[in-house]
């Protein structure tokens, strides 16, 4: 079946005139300051086999009709945040092993969510996965190519790392992503400028759940369940600990009376414009996001 959705959307790819399968560039080493260091082949989620390939591919072409011939963006549904309970969960650093099962349970809750994501990691098995995010109303998110801490690098640079990801996105999905999350949350002028350059809003967060830390389902559970109305949360699909404990942050949320949007049904409105960012911080509390994550 997945043979058959590959076939699929290779066709469909190559009668537009797009390239199929990885990337043809090489890959450099990843950045060791952790993150997104886990790095290997994986399977797409389980309920994509259930599905199979070509169901798949059927869906994705329904939700979005330009999809493959023309370039589409995110449509966020239209959602009143300031009526609604609204929360944006975001998942940083996949689509890993654990993100075909993560994606099951947010099927199941009908729940919206962010993926911000490493090229490399699409580039290592993961093009299912956003294929799947794509088709089932998720928003899609440039983490830059191999979490690389952007404002230690130069302009060249930090294109490189964004543009890779962002072409590689467009090559597997079909979709341009208009936001970014800078890896650690670590920006300055120089990578304003270049997400400027991209269309791409940097979205920071409201919720840190210091999941990469602290590898404990019901804690990483119990910090989500701090989120208030309109609030954008930090979590991990790198971590099978947060995957655990995303069940019982569903449940919870849930209970309360809460709306699972994307980021940009969140801000609406506020989206912040290519290159501005979401949260407004000054640099020392940036430096302080940078070195807890
Ligand atoms: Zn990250």
């Amino acid at each position: 079946m997945l043979r058959g959705m590959l076939v699929t959307l290779g066709l469909a790819l190559a009668i537009c005139g797009l390239a199929v399968g990885n990337v043809s560039e090489p890959a450099r080493p990843v950045s060791g300051r952790g993150g997104g260091g886990s790095l290997g082949t994986h399977r797409p989620g389980e309920l994509a086999e259930q599905i199979g390939g070509r169901a798949l591919a059927a869906r994705l072409a329904r939700v979005q009709p330009d999809w493959p011939a023309r370039r589409a963006v995110f449509r966020p549904r239209p959602i009143d945040c300031a009526e609604l309970k609204c929360v944006a969960l975001t998942f940083d650093d996949g689509p890993y092993r654990y993100t075909g099962r993560l994606l099951d349970m947010l099927a199941r809750h009908e729940a919206r969510a962010t993926f911000f994501v490493v090229g490399r990691m699409v580039d290592a098995g993961g093009a299912d996965d956003l294929r799947r995010m794509v088709a089932e109303g998720h928003e899609l998110g440039n983490h830059s190519w191999d979490h690389a801490m952007l404002t230690d690098m130069r302009r060249e640079g930090v294109e490189a790392e964004l543009q890779r990801t962002q072409r590689l996105v467009r090559r597997v999905t079909g979709t341009d992503m208009r936001i970014m999350r800078p890896p650690y949350g670590a920006t300055d002028r120089t990578v304003s400028r270049v997400a400027r350059g991209y269309g791409l809003s940097q979205i920071l967060w409201d919720v840190d759940t210091v999941d990469w830390r602290d590898r404990q389902p019901a804690l990483v559970a119990r910090r989500v369940g701090a989120a208030g109305p309109g609030t954008i949360v930090l979590l991990h699909d790198i971590h099978s600990t947060t995957v655990r404990a995303v069940p019982r942050v569903l449940a919870r949320l849930d209970h309360e009376g809460y709306t699972f949007v994307t980021v940009s049904e969140l801000l609406g409105e506020g989206v912040p414009g290519p290159g501005g960012r979401y949260p407004m911080r000054n640099e020392e509390e940036l430096r302080r996001a940078a070195r807890r994550s």
